[in-house]
């Protein structure tokens, strides 16, 4: 479903991605570990194009992302086909970002009325759908300032899939959050995995990747230095720094 093939992004003199590979199947679950500046944000806006990759390329399923093939090499897409694309693509940021001035109902209905030209309705069906999935069919009339962040956060998870995205990637999305608040969305994103859902998951929380990945990969200095099955990567990592990284977090 996603494939990432030798993706490299420098920000002036910093490199950041030295040669991404990744491939991630219908239905899995590759949970993405490592420490802070590896990489692993701009690797997940590479995918979605909100980060113009330096060389290499992504598609979606079997579609490439920000580019088509032109007579004369790749031509990037404009930006209204770029957005079409990313609305395929969902994104769950670390802060949440719903929409301030508008309704939990309206934060999720949002983008379906207005970037896939869904029939209100229709849009607002899906979003009560969407609601009574993540636990909160009784906030659609509400204000995100009223929610907790373990709320918002699921808001914002409806928000993702009311676009009916091929994957959805997660950003951290546990981090701003309240310990107590943690395991409601790690609840919601688990339900989503057993569902099917191809889902990349940039996270810290160990024992939940160990649960619902299918793939456990490590980043370091821009590249993926180990990539198996959580147990494997998880209990006997090949790579020193990944056996440094655990150590400090577990
Ligand atoms: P991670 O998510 O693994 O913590 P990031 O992908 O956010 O890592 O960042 C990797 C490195 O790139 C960091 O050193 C960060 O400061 C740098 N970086 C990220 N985005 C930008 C940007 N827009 N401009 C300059 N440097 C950036
Ligand atoms: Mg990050």
């Amino acid at each position: 479903m996603v494939r990432v093939r030798g993706v490299h992004k420098s920000y002036g003199a910093l490199k950041v991605l030295d040669g991404v590979d990744l491939t991630v199947d219908e239905g899995e679950v590759t949970a993405v570990l490592g420490p802070s500046g590896s990489g692993k944000s701009t690797l997940l806006r590479c995918i979605n194009h909100l980060e113009r990759a330096d060389r290499g390329l992504v598609s979606v399923d079997g579609e490439l992302i920000g580019y088509r093939h032109g007579r004369r090499g790749l031509r990037e897409l404009t930006e209204r086909r770029i957005l079409r694309q990313r609305s395929s693509i969902g994104f769950v940021f670390q802060t949440f970002n719903l929409f301030p001035n508008l309704t939990v109902l309206e934060n999720i209905t949002e983008a379906p009325i207005a970037t896939q030209r869904r029939p209100a309705a229709e849009a607002r069906d899906h979003a009560a759908e969407l609601l009574e999935r993540v636990g909160l069919s009784d906030k659609a009339g509400e204000y995100p300032r009223r929610l907790s962040g373990g709320q918002q956060q699921r808001v914002a998870i409806a928000r993702a899939l009311a676009l009916r995205p091929k994957v959805l990637l997660f950003d951290e999305p546990t981090s701003a959050l309240d310990p107590e608040l943690v395991g409601e969305v790690l609840d919601v994103i688990g339900d989503l995995a057993r569902s099917g859902t191809t889902m990349i998951i940039v996270t810290h929380e160990i024992s939940f990747a160990r649960e619902v990945a299918d793939t456990v990969v490590f980043m370091s200095e821009g590249r993926i230095v180990e990539s198996g099955v959580p147990s494997r990567v998880l209990d006997s990592p090949s790579h020193e720094r990944t056996a440094a990284f655990l150590a400090k977090v577990l």
